[in-house]
């Protein structure tokens, strides 16, 4: 239970990332993960299977049919152009106030009830989805994770490496905005507005402004979260004009 806890800290920081952005690393082209060390299919599933068990211990989920269907139709028109289709995706509500999505390993979304009932439209639900099917699809998750081990049994043995941990956070930021991009192409691709994500991080941000928030983060959360959008900006326009 104590790995799976550790393991849940590392599925969730790509979400608390995603809406405050408190880690910063120069992310550094040259670095390359091994493909021979990242989870198969079926350990990723079952690895899953207990993760998503975990979870429904944790937050109470919210039974609502209707609701789920129509989470679950827009998950699979993404999954269904995704890159990795035969991953059985599943999208839960978690009751929460809070506004959040995060994904498990074997293609577990979560989303808030707090997030649904921020977001204004279908794309806008649609990108946050897009965002969680593709870091799945990138093997996001079963990249870290020999790495993640690896800090765990570092500073279980007290030889905590800041070069492994700076590593890991600049690996974090880079899938963050290959998760941005690709999840828009999969909203594009499965016929949403592929503004969804970006319009709503802008009004997110807006509201993270409000509320005060930023005072008591750095100030690099705020221009982390506006490059993200930007960045996502731009390739929207990219795939426009391509048409
Ligand atoms: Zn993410």
């Amino acid at each position: 239970m104590i790995l799976i806890r550790k393991l849940l800290f590392i599925i969730t920081i790509p979400v608390i990332v995603f809406f405050i952005q408190e880690l910063f690393a120069i992310a550094d082209d040259n670095w390359q993960l091994d493909g021979s060390i990242e989870l198969s299919d079926a350990e990723e599933i079952e690895l899953g299977k207990s993760v998503n068990e975990y979870i429904r211990h944790q937050f109470y989920l919210r039974n609502d049919p209707e609701l789920s269907k129509e989470l679950n139709d827009i998950t699979q028109r993404l999954t269904a152009v995704s890159d990795r289709k035969t991953l059985p995706f599943t999208c839960d509500i978690i009751q929460s106030y809070s506004i959040n999505a995060f994904s498990a390993p074997g293609g577990h979304i979560y989303i808030t009830e707090g997030l649904l009932k921020f977001a204004e439209t279908e794309d806008e639900i649609a990108g946050i989805i897009g965002h969680e099917v593709a870091h799945a699809s990138l093997r996001h998750v079963s990249k870290l994770y020999r790495e993640f081990i690896e800090i765990i049994s570092q500073r279980e043995k007290g030889t905590d490496s800041v070069a492994t941990l700076l590593l890991f956070n600049c690996h974090l930021e880079e899938f963050e905005q290959e998760a941005d991009t690709t999840g828009v192409l999969y909203s594009h691709k499965a016929g949403f507005n592929p503004n969804g994500l970006p319009d709503f991080l802008e009004r997110h941000l807006n509201l993270l402004i409000r509320n005060g928030v930023f005072g008591f983060l750095r100030f690099g959360s705020y221009t982390t979260i506006s490059s993200r959008i930007n960045h996502m900006r731009e390739y929207i326009s990219s795939l426009t004009i391509k048409e």
